[in-house]
């Protein structure tokens, strides 16, 4: 008997570890219980560095790390040629996440742009502390850099896989952070239309410039602060 109840335990155990993340207030001012660290890496993703991960910059809200895998697999379906990127999320707990104003309940989630080199390859975009992790690229009004060119279709297809995604957890994604200059190269692109439809991208420029990330806010229901 007793040898059972600890074979029933240890088979329930880890479904306590996996329990839902807890969000608290907004991106702006809010925390977050039980974050969860995104994947490193997967078939056709990987984080922006180990430093950060290991500074514990990749942790999200359990539902959104959920729709962040969910979507890689949708790609690696569409888009099997693509590489994907993604960057600073927040920490375990959440709360001052410098030098951003938000990610502060789990719910944000920058993702570097899917980028092609000089050949038309799909290539990871460097993030490395020469250039603060990706975050000091600047791309100009075409969506060039040095030898990088922003591959607006996977972007596209990335933003429609996470909006897919998001729809069938049973959340939504509030808006989408990028910038302005940039916002008609993807709506010309392939999926710009079910962008334009489904997905709020204010044209208001923001503090920082959304060149090479976009930033993604989910929308899940939280308690107050
Ligand atoms: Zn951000």
């Amino acid at each position: 008997m007793r040898c059972f109840a600890l074979i029933v335990i240890s088979l329930f155990a880890p479904l306590a570890i996996a329990s839902e993340s807890v969000c608290y207030g907004t991106t702006a001012i809010g925390r977050l219980e039980g974050g969860v660290q995104l994947p490193s890496s997967g078939e056709n993703f990987l984080s922006y560095g180990p430093v950060p991960e290991r500074a514990g910059r990749t942790y999200v809200h359990s539902k959104v790390r959920d729709v962040v895998v969910a979507a890689y697999k949708i790609l690696e379906k569409e888009e099997p040629s693509k590489l994907f990127k993604y960057a600073g999320t927040g920490f375990k707990e959440g709360g001052e996440f410098k030098p951003h104003k938000t990610h502060r309940n789990g719910l944000s989630v920058d993702f570097m742009v899917p980028v092609v080199d000089e050949d038309g390859r799909s290539v990871p975009i460097r993030t490395d502390p020469f250039n603060r992790y990706g975050y000091g690229i600047e791309f100009d009004k075409k969506g060039v850099y040095d030898d990088y060119r922003i591959d607006f279709d996977a972007m596209g297809a990335h933003l429609r896989a996470l909006d897919m995604a998001a729809k069938r957890q049973g959340i939504g994604i509030w808006r989408v952070l990028f910038d302005p200059s940039l916002q008609l190269l993807l709506y010309k692109s392939k999926h710009g239309s079910y962008i334009q439809a489904n997905i709020k991208i204010p044209k208001k420029r923001s503090w920082v410039r959304h060149d090479e990330h976009y930033h993604v806010d989910f929308l899940v229901e939280c308690k107050p602060m």
